[in-house]
């Protein structure tokens, strides 16, 4: 059975309709019909199955996906043993809810945590269900463990769409405008964003230094969190030194440094967590995304002493861990390391860099290429400035679909494409990907 399913579908794109098809276009009037319009689609054909890095959809498209879901299924769709995992799973029993009747896959997750996440201290963690919700608690945990109660984050953060994590998020719209008020206690710090403020890394870390000690006070900050490499505000690799500047500094004022690793951890950028690249020990580490190949778990996890300082009960939920999550996670982690797909997410960021890199020299619309890894984008601007060009990217990002390339668009200011290919995508693929976006961004300059 398992392998049929991988059958079903070629590893070729193939675009045999109009997009989206006819079927598509139907299911979108029925959706218009029940679901909300606060939720949108990037683009609206809808997926039948999956395999490798294609998506076929209702009308018989194949589509290449440069998005994994938004960095979610980082393993590929359709993986042999994530199938085998959760269907044996969900014959076994699907939930007990982890606060009633433990099992066992949960412990086997926080064990893979505590091995994987850096550092070699004494960790714990604990699991939820979306990233959202991992954030949440990492705060909750910084400011039962410090008695303190401000949080600061960073210019273009992104950090979720509920009440506190709209409030560490930075982007009013489309996140935050009209679902005031707000979370208190949390304060923006400028970013280190080389392409734009041109700072070194110790440069930029000791402004935002100056900024907390100054107008915050250090004995008033419980955590200091940050994205290694911002995710939806723009693919952003803050500048050489920032991060570990940041991290001395919070472990000389006893501020809980925590890296939300939702979107650049698992593997994405080549390491199992983006701090790595630059030897950065986090207090305490957030996950999701990447973690279960597609199935909805998050954790947080770090210093034993943060974790086990609060309550018993404080932390937990119905669903946190759930045991199909779980195994999923459990599958997915050991199918990186059976098929080496960190050394793939380096491989993959060499060939995307060396394209791009061709094309930014060709094309004065492409302002940067950055990325570390699979995590690679390109910030697209006006000609001869580095004025966002949004309109550009839109355009681009609509060639690409049509074409039956899923890309997506990120950034502050509309302005970046960013490549999430699953870490299983073929070279074939990546370059028959890749020659869609390059046709993609000549056609707009
Ligand atoms: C996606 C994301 C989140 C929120 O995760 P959800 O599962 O959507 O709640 C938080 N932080 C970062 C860095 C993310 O990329």
């Amino acid at each position: 059975m398992v392998t049929s399913i991988q059958s079903v579908v070629g590893t070729e794109r193939k675009v045999v309709t109009e997009l989206p098809g006819p079927k598509s276009q139907e299911l979108q009037e029925r959706r218009r019909r029940v679901v909300s319009s606060g939720v949108t689609n990037g683009f609206t054909v809808y997926i039948e199955r999956a395999d490798g890095a294609i998506l076929e959809d209702v009308d018989g498209n194949r589509l290449l996906d440069f998005g994994s879901g938004i960095a979610v299924t980082s393993v590929g769709h359709a993986v042999p043993e994530l199938i085998e995992a959760v269907t044996q799973q969900v014959a076994a029993f699907t939930h007990t809810c982890f606060m009633v009747t433990p099992y066992e896959s949960y412990l086997q997750v926080c064990e893979e945590l505590a091995q994987l996440t850096p550092g070699d201290h004494d960790k714990r963690s604990a699991l939820f269900n979306s990233g959202a919700e991992a954030v949440e608690n990492a705060v909750k945990i910084a400011r039962h463990a410090t008695g303190r109660p401000a949080i600061v984050v960073f210019e273009h953060a992104y950090h979720g769409r509920t009440n506190l994590t709209m409030a560490l998020t930075a982007k009013n719209m489309p996140y935050k405008d009209g679902f005031g008020p707000f979370a208190p206690e949390v304060y923006r710090v400028p970013m280190s964003y080389p392409f734009r403020d041109g700072h070194s890394g110790p440069d930029a870390a000791e402004r935002a230094i100056r900024l907390m000690e100054t107008q915050i006070g250090a004995e008033n900050i419980a955590a200091l969190l940050i994205e290694p490499i911002q995710g939806e505000g723009g693919f952003i690799v803050p500048a050489e030194g920032f991060l570990p500047a940041l991290a001395d500094w919070a472990r000389s004022r006893d501020v809980v440094f925590i890296a939300d690793e939702i979107q650049s951890g698992f593997g994405r950028t080549g390491k199992w967590f983006a701090v790595e690249h630059e030897g950065v020990v986090p207090d305490l580490v957030t996950t999701a995304k990447g973690l279960a190949g597609g199935m909805p778990l998050a954790a947080v996890t770090g210093r034993a002493d943060l974790m086990n300082s609060v309550h018993e009960g404080g932390l937990g939920g119905t669903y946190g861990g759930n045991p199909v999550a779980a195994v999923a996670a459990l599958a997915s982690i050991h199918t990186m390391r059976e098929r080496n797909l960190l050394a793939r997410a380096t491989h993959i960021g060499d060939i995307i860099s060396e394209r791009l890199r061709q094309l930014q020299a060709e094309l004065p619309l492409v302002g940067e290429v950055r990325g570390r890894g699979a995590m690679m984008a390109v910030e697209l601007v006006v000609p001869g400035s580095r004025e966002p060009n949004a309109s550009a990217t839109k355009a681009a990002i609509k060639y690409c679909t049509d074409h039956g390339v899923i890309a997506l668009s990120c950034g502050t200011y509309g302005n970046v494409i960013r490549l999430l290919p699953p870490l299983i995508i073929t070279d074939e693929q990546l370059h028959d990907g890749l020659d869609v976006l390059s046709e993609a961004l000549r056609q707009q300059s």
